[in-house]
């Protein structure tokens, strides 16, 4: 058994591939917007599992979900029916208003299988040559870590030495519709894949009418605008999506004048509450409809444990009414972090959506500035972590309260305050 931070970083050290660079902290419990360390240490979760926990550590009604179907059936595979799938597929198609849902696990499978799915409409609906499909995507984009996403990333540390890579993709800027309607005058293009806001890249936000524009460009060339909403969906940015724009109603917002319905649609993370790995694929029967038996699927993808738990997820946001709150209080964060930024002069700027924000450290991205801050961020009782050097991303859970959050803004006052 573990009984001290030490020992448990010793031994992640010694074992496990080195393929992260965690802060030093080693956590054993959660709760809420809580977290705490081996050694008793508290913590506010500024990171929340990079937007997985939207509804909190240990969820009481998805933990209470989760043990009442781990006791009941957890797999069957899809060569059978299950109970659970069809009222989750029922529930989660209603909820964001698409015809029909395809269960994976993990964020990358969506976006994989999304992928797949633009191909295959490509040929079988739109008429592309066979293997001449192409998928137009954005500079710095982060879509997962399969070889075939790593492909088309911008970022030399995912891509250096996995190669061979697979063709058939097209970088333009991000958030420039004029590269995008210029690429889209290739005829072999079948989908452009986009994050609404860029997460990993540093929380960057497009100009308000970039999404609007976007899939106004595809469907006049009858492409398929597919979201990946992973990181931005559910209700992390101040709406249920954020493709819903300006709206946090607690519906799925399909009537309101904000909204850009995506033809495909990737969720994952906050999906499942942080409980369980799920993803889905979103689209209306049209295009959904070139899956046929035995062409996708998964051992995992859709099981019962799965399917109850994002099922209990999605009512939680709902019935919390988190979009509502995340809007409030990020308005609260940034109006705050802008006082800060116009104070010190280490820092440079506050951005960002909802509960999902980066303050930008006024010094080089090959500086250590932004992770000492992060460690005195910590020792002071705040786990936030640092993105491409100088950056750091904000994302709490969304069961924030105000007071917490002043709380919160007071810490990082006081570690900016000392830099
Ligand atoms: N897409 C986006 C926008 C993400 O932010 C992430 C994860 O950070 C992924 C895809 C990949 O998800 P996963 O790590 O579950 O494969």
């Amino acid at each position: 058994t573990i009984n001290s931070s030490k020992q448990a970083i010793a031994i992640e050290d010694q074992y496990g591939a080195h393929n992260y660079h965690p802060l030093p902290v080693v956590l054993s419990k959660g709760e809420g917007v809580f977290l705490w360390d081996v050694e008793g240490k508290k913590y506010y979760d500024f990171l929340s599992a990079y937007s997985a926990v939207n509804q909190g550590h240990c969820h009481p009604r998805i933990k209470e979900a989760l043990i009442e179907q781990a006791g009941t059936l957890t797999l069957t595979s899809r060569a059978f029916y299950n109970d659970v799938l069809g009222p989750f597929e029922k529930y989660i198609t209603e909820y964001f208003a698409f015809d029909k849902v395809l269960p994976m696990n993990t964020g990358a499978e969506g976006v994989e299988t999304a992928i797949k799915i633009a191909r295959k409409w490509g040929y079988e609906k739109k008429g592309v040559a066979e293997g001449q499909a192409k998928i137009i995507v954005a500079e710095n984009n982060f879509h997962g870590r399969t070889s075939t996403i790593i492909s088309f990333s911008s970022d030399g540390n995912a891509r250096k030495n996995f190669g061979p890579y697979m063709p058939g993709f097209i970088r333009i800027p991000y958030n420039d519709v004029e590269a995008l309607k210029t690429a889209l005058e290739d005829e072999s293009v079948v989908a452009f894949l986009v994050e609404p806001i860029q997460g990993e890249a540093g929380v960057y936000t497009p100009a308000e009418d970039f999404i609007r524009q976007s899939s106004e460009a595809c469907k006049d060339k009858n492409v398929l605008f597919i979201a990946d909403e992973i990181q931005t969906g559910i209700a992390r940015t101040g709406s249920l999506l954020a493709v819903c724009g300006n709206c946090s109603c607690e519906g799925h917002c399909e009537r309101q004048s904000t909204y850009t319905k995506p033809d495909m649609l990737i969720l994952g993370k906050a999906i499942s509450g942080g409980f369980y790995p799920v993803s889905a694929v979103l689209a209306d029967n049209h295009i959904m409809d070139v899956i046929k038996p035995g062409t996708h699927g998964s051992t995992f993808g859709g099981n019962p444990l799965g399917a109850r738990v994002a099922m209990t997820a999605l009512e939680v946001v709902r019935d919390e009414k988190l979009a509502q709150n995340a809007r409030k209080l990020g308005e609260i964060f940034r109006a705050r972090m802008q006082t800060l930024v116009d104070k010190y002069s280490i820092l440079k700027l506050v951005r960002g959506k909802g509960l999902l924000n980066a303050v930008v450290v006024n010094d080089s991205p090959d500086s250590s500035t932004a992770w000492d801050m992060c460690m005195m961020l910590a020792e002071n009782g705040l786990l936030a972590k640092p993105t491409h050097g100088n950056i750091i991303r904000f994302a709490p859970p969304l069961v924030m309260t105000e007071d917490q959050l002043h709380d919160c803004c007071d810490i990082i006052e006081k570690v900016v305050k000392a830099f």
